[in-house]
């Protein structure tokens, strides 16, 4: 949210609306013909250049997002300190050693923009890289998964809070693995999907010959030029 310049007719509204107990939701424009013919009368001056820097819409009027305010205690300190020692250690660490040595190259290219480092941290656009060690990855994902403020959410949105803060190479699929694979989850989330019917055997054939049916096993090793066996 950006403070902006109101115009005086926006401050004037942005001094009455706080009397209100009121909720925003949007309607398309074509439903909204006369209120918006109303709002577009000629007489509504557009106002001097006063009244800048107002907040028209508080954050009070919004939802707080509960879990911005995991970052960066008890446990997470912890993870901090191994990941800067993960870090150090470029021998075992490749990824970081190829991006100090992007970084610190004459030639920089593109991508050397994309990696920063402050405070023992390497950054990649902005979130910080974490190493292999220590099994960090699985104390991230556990941390913004596992915790009983984070809830055990669904992939994509543990991957949305973990990619905040944070950044490895294939995270993505590491957290769908985790999600997918968490005991708590699997033993209590109802299943969305229809559960699968039973299967429909073939009518069986009143003489032979009377129907034929076959299957083919594909993508075998290949030998003597087939890879496929039609059954
Ligand atoms: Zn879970």
């Amino acid at each position: 949210m950006m403070a902006k310049q109101l115009n005086q007719r926006q401050a004037q509204w942005s001094l009455y609306l706080p009397h209100f107990d009121f909720v925003l939701q949007h309607r398309p424009g074509k439903s909204m013909g006369k209120p918006d013919a109303l709002s577009h009368r000629s007489n509504h001056g557009t106002g001097a250049d006063d009244n800048s820097d107002v907040i028209l819409l508080t954050p009070k009027l919004f939802a707080v997002r509960v879990l911005e305010g995991l970052e960066f205690t008890g446990p997470e300190q912890d993870i901090l300190r191994d990941i800067r020692q993960g870090t150090k250690q470029p021998k075992e660490e490749p990824v970081a050693r190829a991006a100090q040595e992007l970084r610190k190259s004459s030639t920089r290219s593109l991508r050397s923009a994309e990696w920063s480092e402050r405070d023992g941290l390497l950054y990649y656009r902005g979130c910080i890289y974490v190493p292999n060690t220590s099994d960090l990855h699985r104390r991230i994902v556990s941390l913004c998964h596992d915790t009983k403020v984070a809830g055990h959410l669904g992939c994509f949105k543990t991957l949305e809070l973990v990619s905040r803060s944070y950044w490895w190479p294939n995270m993505s699929w590491y957290i769908g693995m985790y999600v997918s694979h968490c005991d708590l989850c699997l033993r209590t989330k109802i299943q969305h999907r229809l559960t699968s019917g039973e299967l429909q055997p073939l009518p069986i054939p009143d003489e032979r010959w009377d129907a034929i049916s076959v299957d083919f096993i594909s993508e075998l090793p290949e030998s003597g030029g087939y890879d496929s066996i039609m059954w």
